[in-house]
């Protein structure tokens, strides 16, 4: 028997971390929690997610239409009702508009991967969706090439969705990407980022596997993919105007060939270093796998991973 009074609360107290994150302004953002075949809670139109009460939490059906509540439920329901039917298992869906992470949506700048073992493990490739006006159901509908294959989604020039078993996880997918996001663009800023091999990032992969944690790269469709290219999503990227443009692609450490994989005007050629090469080769501000270990790869992998495990108890 579900607590729906304990779950409003739950919902109170993510839109109160969402506030505090900065990552929705003014009355920007959404959340629900679905508690039957055809119920799901949602936060209401015009009310600022830091100072929800319970009773401010409206229930509606699985087309949208209000059943109860005594304010009306937010005008984005949609799209948490669109990521419900294309997805059983998940319980909420958490909207906002987390600000380094709708930087990458409004610049069309694909999230690079092979950066941060934590990302790998819990997000893996992040899509971005084809921009499409809010509210209604052409919008809803531009998640669903993708909403399968991850659990947070960048929606063009607009914000975030993610989605999990229950409101706190649904929320934790935006946390990471927004804080990965920022952690992205200071590095940009010192000029270098350094990526993991591929062999580094299969150990991560495996873990992930380990640990029960989806990813399309440990799916039999994408065994042979470049797992640090982008590879799961990258046929979307034309449609919707997606290109590598601040973060280009890492030098492949074996895997396969990058030659032709990669839609045409992505990069000016000749920007991406073959391997190592001494710095100052590189414009400034141009990410590329230069290698020349000023960081214990291996050593920095076993810490973090450590730390996850620690976190999810697993040691
Ligand atoms: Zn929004």
């Amino acid at each position: 028997m579900q607590n729906i009074h304990k779950i409003k609360q739950d919902i109170c107290d993510i839109g109160r971390r969402i506030y505090d994150r900065q990552f929705a302004a003014a009355n920007d953002g959404n959340i629900t929690v679905r508690v039957g075949e055809n119920e799901v809670l949602c936060t209401p139109t015009m009310h600022c997610k830091g100072f929800l009460k319970p009773d401010d939490i409206a229930l509606v059906d699985m087309t949208g239409k209000q059943i109860s509540g005594r304010k009306k439920r937010s005008s984005e329901a949609l799209l948490h009702l669109e990521i419900y039917r294309q997805r059983p298992d998940i319980r909420s869906v958490v909207h906002c508009h987390p600000p380094h992470a709708t930087a990458f949506a409004i610049a069309r700048e694909a999230i690079p991967q092979c950066v941060l073992p934590e990302v790998e493990v819990f997000l893996g490739d992040v899509p971005i969706t084809k921009y499409e006006t809010p509210g209604g159901q052409a919008f809803a509908d531009t998640i669903i090439p993708f909403v399968d294959k991850s659990n947070v989604i960048i929606l063009a020039n607009h914000g975030t969705v993610s989605y999990g078993e229950n409101v706190e996880r649904a929320y934790w997918w935006t946390e990471i990407l927004d804080s990965y996001c920022r952690m992205l663009m200071l590095a940009r800023q010192l000029g270098h980022v350094q990526y993991l091999d591929e062999g580094k990032t299969r150990e991560l992969l495996e873990l992930k596997d380990k640990w029960g944690f989806a990813d399309p790269r440990n799916t039999d469709e994408y065994k042979n993919c470049d797992v640090c290219a982008n590879d799961i999503f990258r046929d979307s990227w034309q449609a919707s105007g997606v290109q590598r443009r601040a973060f280009p692609r890492p030098a492949s450490s074996g895997g396969s060939p990058a030659a032709g994989s990669q839609p045409a005007g992505n990069q000016p050629a000749g920007s991406q270093p073959a391997g190592n090469q001494p710095a100052g080769n590189q414009p400034a501000g141009n990410a590329a796998a230069a290698g020349d270990g000023q960081i214990d790869e291996e050593q920095l992998v076993k810490l973090i991973t450590g730390e996850v495990m620690r976190q999810l108890g697993v040691s």
